[in-house]
């Protein structure tokens, strides 16, 4: 079966990021056209809020989610928290998120993160102790509006179960977001509520050890991302949207989502269809359906 012929439900990405506009615009046709039934399109600071919040204004399939990037925190205006806050009350069906902690940008020069800004400027990395601030203040908000939080974590998988582990938590669970954790970490993270992302960037050689870390994740606690236009997947994975890269500056295309969901099938030894039938009660019962009622 073509793999764009079954349905998918992408659980992770910013497409309010693709640039021009008008490749935005024929992406998000393009992933619909692919099986994209819904995604979930994260926030990463202020200066992004309102792309996203008018995706999901002109978008039925799309839930937004708001928050601060781990990377962008240190860009926050004095009342963000409030900026948020009022976001959530406007988006009944809105998440938290993307929030977290990341150990890796600490240790990054700080002229080569330049490149990783984009148009939203360079990043410049906030100490631990102010991520951890930001991040447990949006959990809170989190969990006292029981909102699902999508959650960014780079080597510091530890300190995250610690953190999570002291805070109160949406009930309704979380999301970690392209789980780069080790297999030993699965079960008390799953215990907490914890879903784990399985994002395109594991079809890369130098990922098999965290792609074989999947095979111990419950199915019923697995959701499939592309992480567009991020995480480019490698070439063999791109199928008919193999074009885009050279055209679009490497952006990743959302239609990879169902290239994405076929491999992690394969991978899994699932059947495709019962699979994406799986993906799709595990997106509503962690993100619901996107409407509000
Ligand atoms: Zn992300």
């Amino acid at each position: 079966m073509n793999p764009t012929d079954v349905p998918s439900w992408d659980a992770h990405n910013h497409v309010q990021s693709i640039e021009p506009l008008a490749t935005r615009e024929q992406w998000m046709t393009e992933a619909a056209a692919a099986g994209v039934r819904s995604m979930l399109v994260n926030g990463t600071c202020e200066s992004d809020w309102d792309a996203v919040a008018e995706l999901a204004r002109t978008n039925p399939g799309v839930i937004p989610s708001f928050g601060y990037h781990p990377w962008r925190v240190s860009l926050r205006s004095a009342n963000w928290i409030d900026r948020l806050r009022s976001l959530l009350a406007e988006f009944p069906s809105a998440g938290v998120g993307e929030i977290g902690i990341d150990g890796w940008i600490l240790e990054q020069d700080p002229a080569s993160l330049a490149r990783w800004g984009g148009r939203l400027g360079a990043v410049v990395p906030a100490s631990m102790e102010v991520q951890d601030a930001v991040f447990l203040e949006q959990l809170a908000l989190a969990a006292e509006l029981n909102r699902p939080a999508s959650i960014h974590c780079i080597q510091a998988w530890g300190h995250l179960l610690e953190l999570l582990q002291k805070a109160r938590l949406p009930s309704r669970g979380f999301l970690l977001h392209s789980y780069g954790g080790s297999r030993e970490l699965v079960k008390p993270f799953a215990d907490l509520g914890a879903r784990f992302g399985f994002s395109g960037a594991l079809g890369h050689l130098r990922k098999q050890r965290q792609l074989a870390v999947f095979r111990s994740i419950p199915l019923d606690r697995l959701l499939i991302e592309s992480d567009a236009p991020y995480q480019l997947p490698p070439t063999e994975w791109m199928g008919p949207f193999a074009d885009s890269i050279a055209a679009e500056a490497a952006q990743n295309h959302p239609g990879t989502l169902a290239i994405i969901q076929h491999q992690a099938a394969q991978f899994l030894g699932q059947d495709l269809c019962a699979f994406s039938a799986q993906m799709e009660r595990n997106y509503i019962n962690l993100f619901g359906t996107g409407v509000h009622t």
